[in-house]
């Protein structure tokens, strides 16, 4: 939520628009009557802080330890799920 630029009354935000895969432009109104200031702000991606690993990374067939609980593999193959 952005503050008007004018008076310092919250602003709404009232539509947006793509740029780019990373960039968006939305359009604000303020929501002060006696102001309404109309305004845009720019929302990008500035930086990547955690990535995942991607799914074609791990072979087809890769299934996490811990992705079933051990009653899932049976009492004799419980060593598989540790
Ligand atoms: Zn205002």
């Amino acid at each position: 939520m952005f503050t008007c630029p004018h008076c310092g009354a919250t602003a709404r935000t009232r539509t947006s628009r793509r740029l780019s895969e990373l960039t968006i432009r939305q359009y604000h109104q303020c929501q002060n009557l006696e102001c309404s200031l109309s305004f845009t702000t720019l929302n990008s991606v500035e930086r990547v802080v955690t990535k995942r690993i991607r799914c074609d990374d791990v072979p087809p067939d890769f299934v996490p330890r811990d992705a079933f609980p051990a009653s899932h593999y049976g009492d004799n193959q419980l060593s598989l799920a540790v």
